[in-house]
């Protein structure tokens, strides 16, 4: 008797005119072993399938003239339609698109699935993203060829967030942007190297000390480099003390 494989916890299916770019690198390493233990499933689908010429057309020039070509609706159309399952939404990988945050990233892995359409050429024909609710977004301000790496990267950080793929939950919560703040530096054997010793708090044993250090680094990481994110973490942190008051 065979045992029924239980549902993935998470299944993302990828429209594409390279399907074969998919697992790509999240064939290996975590992903790649909780790929293979069914806890997440992916789809790929060939956007081409969906044309309805003989030479199995997807893009033709731009109204109003302009470099490059762009992907035709009724073809985009017709993906979406065959392989998009609701109530998740379809996300169109672009840079005019809301950057992608971890916020973001958590929202997609608390859905059990997730459409991805990754464009190519100059994109894609914007009435298809209207009539089908497409939800647009970015990897970050610069232009990648395609949205594949995008999507990849979309996949990878949801796919690490899933119940049972990384190890230590708490690895998890100290990383950077889940608490508003960037990451803490790391440090490993030996405890001086090339004349460079480990801060002597991190070999003190002392665990609240610890814990109050990194939480100090983390902030003035982020205060140096991330004066955006240090704006929105003290705003909230303001917010709490005052919730916090009588
Ligand atoms: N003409 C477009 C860029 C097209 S790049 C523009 O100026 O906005 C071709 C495809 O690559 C896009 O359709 C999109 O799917 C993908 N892509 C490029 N840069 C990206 C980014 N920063 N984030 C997500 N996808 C991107």
């Amino acid at each position: 008797m065979s045992e029924a494989k239980a549902a993935p916890a998470w299944q993302v299916t990828v429209l594409t005119l390279f399907p074969e770019m998919f697992p790509g690198y999240l064939a290996h390493s975590l992903a790649g072993k909780a790929l293979d233990a069914g806890l997440w499933a992916l789809e790929t689908v060939d956007i081409r399938d969906f044309a309805s010429d003989k030479h199995r057309s997807v893009d033709d020039a731009p109204f109003g003239g302009g470099p490059g070509m762009v992907l035709m609706p009724e073809v985009v159309d017709r993906a979406i339609r065959a392989r998009h399952r609701g109530p998740a939404p379809v996300v169109y990988l672009t840079p005019r698109g809301r950057p992608l945050d971890q916020a973001m990233v958590r929202g997609y892995a608390a859905r059990p699935s997730l459409t991805l359409l990754c464009g190519r050429f100059e994109g894609v024909d914007e009435r298809v993203l209207e009539a089908q609710g497409v939800e647009e977004v970015s990897l970050g301000d610069f232009v990648l060829s395609g949205g594949e790496p995008a999507a990849l990267a979309l996949i990878d950080a949801v796919v690490r967030l899933l119940p049972g793929v990384v190890g230590a939950e708490e690895t998890l919560e100290e990383e950077s942007f889940e608490r508003g703040l960037l990451e803490y530096p790391h440090y490993t054997r030996p405890a001086e190297w090339q004349g460079r010793k480990v801060p002597e708090v991190l070999i003190s044993g002392h665990h609240e000390k610890v814990k109050a250090w990194r939480l100090r680094q983390a902030e003035a990481a982020t205060k140096a480099r991330r004066p955006d994110l240090w704006q929105r973490y003290l705003a909230a942190r303001n917010r709490s003390e005052e919730g916090n008051e009588p």
